[in-house]
């Protein structure tokens, strides 16, 4: 099977094609450095994605805004944004904090991306 992907690490957005056999991606072609490379072979096979919620605040109105520390698998997602939606905090909160410690079993913590006193 062939693919046709853009690049989503830089701005750059390299267009690049590869082949697949179900087993292993092979012929990737149209990128620029190493990163589109290993993008494409994480896309094709295993995609990840980061993911940005909001997560609700004990005592407030204003939720609290939230990331994925690193990108997780995309079958995952679905399941991640509901352990995000059930959760809240109480403040004191700052950036970089762990919200969810290893949500859903990825493996990846979801972290505050700002301060509540
Ligand atoms: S292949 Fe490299 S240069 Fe091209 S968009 Fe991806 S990260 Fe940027």
């Amino acid at each position: 099977m062939k693919y046709e992907l853009t690049c989503i690490n830089c701005p750059m957005g390299c267009r690049i094609t590869a082949d697949y056999d179900g087993k292993e991606v092979t012929n990737i072609q149209g990128f620029t450095c190493a990163r589109g490379k290993a993008y494409a072979q994480t896309e094709i096979t295993d995609p990840t994605r980061m993911v940005t919620a909001l997560v609700g605040v004990a005592g407030t109105h204003a939720p609290l805004s939230v990331k994925t520390q690193s990108p997780i698998r995309k079958p995952l997602i679905f399941d991640a944004l509901n352990e995000i939606r059930r959760t809240v905090v109480t403040p004191p909160v700052h950036i970089g904090d762990v919200v969810i410690a290893n949500v859903c079993g990825s493996g990846v913590n979801v972290i505050a991306t700002e301060n509540i006193e």
